[in-house]
């Protein structure tokens, strides 16, 4: 037993924990959960908790069902919304194969590879997410079938007596009751679209961080009779919901991303990070954008990037390098803006951080940065300039991560193929669908 399984052991006596829920991910970025007797905790921490994995989405084949989890002590917190009284608490947990090894298979466990492997190389890879998310009526459709936004703000809109602000403030308590720091939290663009950014934590914080985040957003819409949904675009005429994440590397207590004096004050490791991310972002698309639903967003417009490229003030890239303030090398950070609030934070961040961290082991040549609007530029223009379209639709995602060695090679076989099988059953079924919008054009006409 070390110090941090006694403080939590401790913990519960003290303040009487009524339920340890053991909280742990699939292959989806669903959040699954099983609520722990406190008296089975102690035995959790030393042998591990078997459950079933063959019915969890990309866990494990039937023949090798049982599996362990093994919950990490550093991740105890209380949840504020289950009450002081014989209060509810939470840890996350790594999955164990029955041998006690880390399970090839645990999108935690997916992430922690490629932070041991930055770790190897010198680095502690430090990430904030952008998180945007849609509130709306608890169900309410207009005559059309459409969903109703809360409200008609706009970015940046204060609204008088609006849910929204309320929500907000109820959310960020809430996330800061957990350990979360929450930076900055505001209306967006689209009516009923809000956006809450986190403060900067190690990735793999970060990950636990967007789980526990999505629930407390869920939860708190509960609580004031509305509905938030993380869907990637759920309006045509909106802007889609992105989770924009900056990444930084350090080494030790410096940032390794800033060189004063350079072209937007990148080092060379900055530079072929994002030269790493930019070469693999079509292949890696099927994670940072994995639901049918994702590719409406990215081709729908509403500052969404559709295109490889990269730049410094500009909204149309992919990735960004945000504006430089002087004095503030430590912050010199590398934004992705591809990545939608639905992924999968875990395999999302081990592909984007595998490759940055492949752009730095194999020196990969940045090409020349674009300050143009690119989806102002003919297809040409486009072409010659290297800013290749990403992927279209779900199913060309697929196709580019499915002849990826980089991709299998990041998400280890089993994950790889696991992804791979239930996006492909998800586009098999929507291709089995007549939309509202074949029977609108069509049946009239044809
Ligand atoms: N909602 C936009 C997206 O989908 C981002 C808008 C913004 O924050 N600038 O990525
Ligand atoms: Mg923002
Ligand atoms: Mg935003
Ligand atoms: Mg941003």
């Amino acid at each position: 037993m070390d110090r941090q399984q006694e403080f939590v052991l401790r913990t519960i006596e003290e303040r009487d924990v009524r339920f340890v829920r053991m909280w742990f991910t699939d292959v989806v970025g669903s959040l699954k959960s099983v609520a722990l007797a406190p008296a089975e905790v102690e035995d959790a921490f030393e042998e591990g908790l078997g459950f079933d994995g063959s019915s969890i989405d990309g866990l494990s084949r039937i023949s090798e069902s049982d599996m362990l989890l093994q919950p990490d002590p550093a991740t105890f917190q209380i949840l504020p919304w289950r009450g002081e009284v014989e209060p509810t608490s939470r840890m996350f947990c790594d999955i164990l194969t029955p041998e006690g090894q880390p399970s090839n298979a645990d999108p935690r466990q997916v992430l922690k590879r490629q932070l041991t492997e930055a770790a190897d190389m010198g680095f502690t890879c430090y990430t904030h997410p952008e998180i945007e998310f849609y509130l709306l009526e608890s169900s309410k459709l207009d005559a059309q079938g459409r969903p109703q936004p809360i409200d008609n703000g706009g970015y940046f809109d204060h609204v008088p007596d609006g849910v929204g602000q309320d929500f907000r403030r109820a959310s960020v308590t809430t996330l800061e009751a957990l350990g979360i720091s929450v930076e900055f939290s505001h209306h967006e663009t689209g009516p009923g679209q809000n956006e809450i950014d986190l403060r900067y934590a190690d990735a793999l914080q970060t990950a636990d961080n967007i789980m526990t985040f999505r629930t407390v957003i869920k939860e708190m819409a509960m609580q004031k009779g509305i509905h938030a949904t993380f869907m990637p675009k759920p309006f045509s005429d909106q802007p889609g919901s992105g989770m924009h994440t900056h990444f930084s590397l350090f080494e030790g207590d410096s940032n390794a991303f800033f060189e004063a004096g350079r072209e937007y004050q990148l080092s060379d490791v900055a530079r072929s990070f994002i030269a790493g991310i930019l070469h693999h972002a079509p292949e890696m698309t099927a994670i940072t954008n994995q639901f049918v639903n994702s590719y409406k967003r990215l081709w729908g417009g509403g500052e969404a990037p559709s295109y490889r490229s990269w730049g410094h003030n500009n909204r149309s890239a992919l990735v960004r390098v945000p504006l430089y303030k002087p004095g503030k090398g430590q912050s010199a950070r590398v934004e992705y803006r591809g990545i939608d609030s639905a992924a999968n934070p875990y395999l999302a961040y081990a592909t984007l951080l595998g490759a940055g961290l492949k752009g730095i082991r194999e020196n990969y040549e940045l090409e020349e940065p674009t300050e143009d609007d690119v989806w102002a530029l003919s297809t040409a223009e486009r072409r010659a300039s290297g800013h290749v379209p990403l992927p279209g639709t779900l199913h060309d995602a697929l196709k580019a991560m499915e002849e990826s060695e980089f991709m299998a090679e990041v998400l280890g076989e089993q994950v790889f193929n696991s992804f791979l099988a239930n996006k492909r059953a998800e586009w098999e079924e929507y291709r089995q669908v007549i939309t509202p919008f074949e029977l609108n054009k069509y049946l009239g006409i044809l």
